[in-house]
């Protein structure tokens, strides 16, 4: 590890850090922390904070409400953001059950349990996401909106507007925090950013999403920006997806890597990708879990809808970028930053390692443009669907029991309870579109 526990009570001393926050994501994707002060943080490290884990959502029935947070020392980093007197450090923090055992319920275990099963067989999965997110401007009560005035789009350089700014305290933020950034730049819609960050083993990137998240709203928020990772929040331009690109490694070599083969792909690469494509139709709720992400799964707008892979354009669900080597990765397409990092990458791993153990091929490459082929040259092709809705997702993933396996019964029920009420509450919804559409005219 990088730290020992004296390592970080003399740096709380040293620093005159005054609180520690005790951080953890439930299961649906929500960062929750509790802080405690520096006199604390001795009994803290010993795995000793205890806490109520049955107002977290999701987490725990009344009669086991015990909870107990054990601190991963190496996830220890200071908050640029806060006071410098007094000071704010974190730790991610995994969640144990009274008699020791990790809580079921946890998705940081359950990206632990799939990691597990990787090096088991040897392998490291390197994961390296690229989070877009809007920043749009708050009214006079603070409150966010979706308005900006900036008009800019793909790599444009605008003018000195408050967009660009937050975007350059933000990838300095990070960079303070031991982020090593890749890029930044605008994206295709009117105030759309995205910032990449490295690649990294799949622990820290999906504790690298939460923080990034966290960074992005707070440094936002002192430019008096709203940051959203909201996949749509508009009809009709382009929403924000968090493409994840993935690779596996045996003693410190890329494997998807094989100069032989006609694409420089391995078997390994083309397996993992096979398993993805089994396993996707039960794996959509988790990679895009809210209502309005299928907003963002439609024609037009460069986000998946047809299943199908290619290494030459990016119309597909999969691309497989042009570097080779160890850059070598499959890129998956779908997912977007509204969803739970841990369980994403938990059911991305197992499905790929699915495909490796049971030599699943991928079927052909589709090279052309899938949204320019009709209905009956992708059912000859035997081209199929991701999800259309939300209800759609679930019903797949309860058909797969591949994937509850993975996440763990406990995360299972819970989740596609969750789901179903937040599906209902919105069916029964009355749109301003039905209004538009049928008030004058029916
Ligand atoms: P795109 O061309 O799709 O816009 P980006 O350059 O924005 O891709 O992002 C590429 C991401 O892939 C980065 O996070 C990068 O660190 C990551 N990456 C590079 N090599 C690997 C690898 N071998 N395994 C996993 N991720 C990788
Ligand atoms: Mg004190
Ligand atoms: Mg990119
Ligand atoms: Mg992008
Ligand atoms: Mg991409």
């Amino acid at each position: 590890g990088k730290y020992t526990k004296s390592d970080i009570i003399r740096i709380v001393e040293e620093e005159d850090i005054e609180f520690v926050r005790l951080q953890f994501t439930d299961i649906f994707g929500m960062l929750k922390n509790v802080a405690i002060t520096a006199s604390q943080l001795e009994k803290v490290l010993d795995n000793k904070c205890m806490f109520d884990g049955s107002s977290i959502e999701g987490f725990a029935r009344i009669e086991e409400s015990d909870m107990y947070l054990y601190p991963d020392k190496d996830t220890f980093e200071i908050f640029p953001w806060r006071p410098q007197q007094g000071k704010v450090a974190r730790l991610i923090c995994d969640v144990y059950t009274p008699d020791g055992k990790p809580f079921e319920g946890d998705p940081r275990y359950v990206l632990k349990r799939a990691i597990k099963e990787a090096s088991d067989m040897g392998y490291t999965f390197n994961v390296g996401p690229e989070c877009e997110f809007f920043l749009y401007h708050t009214d006079d009560n603070g409150l966010p909106t979706t308005i900006s005035h900036e008009k800019a789009g793909y790599f444009d350089l605008g003018p000195v507007d408050l967009g660009e700014n937050a975007r350059r305290d933000i990838v300095m933020t990070l960079e303070e925090i031991g982020f090593e950034i890749e890029a930044s730049h605008h994206e295709v819609a009117p105030a759309q950013h995205e910032i990449d960050f490295k690649y990294d083993e799949a622990l820290s990137t999906a504790d690298n999403i939460m923080t990034f998240k966290l960074a992005v709203k707070t440094i936002a928020k002192r430019h008096g920006l709203h940051a959203t990772f909201m996949p749509k929040p508009k009809y009709g331009i382009s929403g924000s997806g968090m493409h994840t690109n993935m690779s596996l490694s045996k003693d410190g070599r890329n494997v998807f890597d094989d100069p032989t083969d006609q694409l420089g792909l391995s078997k390994e690469a083309y397996y993992f990708m096979g398993g993805l494509m089994k396993h996707i139709k039960g794996m959509t709720a988790i990679t895009n879990p809210l209502v309005n992400s299928y907003k963002r799964l439609v024609p037009g707008f460069e986000a998946p809808v047809y299943i199908a892979w290619s290494a030459k354009n990016r119309s597909p669900l999969i691309r497989i970028p042009a570097s080779r080597g160890e850059g070598t990765r499959i890129e998956l397409r779908c997912p977007d930053p509204s969803t739970n990092p841990y369980l994403t990458l938990a059911v991305c791993l197992a499905a790929g390692l699915d495909g490796i153990k049971n030599q699943i091929m991928p079927p052909a490459s589709v090279d052309k443009n899938i949204f320019a082929m009709t209905k009956e040259e992708r059912i000859a092709e035997q081209i199929d669907s991701l999800p259309s809705t939300l209800m759609e997702a679930i019903e797949e993933m309860e058909a797969d029991s591949f994937i509850s396996q993975v996440i763990g019964e406990h995360i299972s029920e819970c989740y596609i309870s969750a789901k179903k009420l937040e599906w209902e509450a919105y069916r029964a919804q009355v749109t301003e579109w039905e209004i538009e559409e049928y008030l004058y005219k029916i």
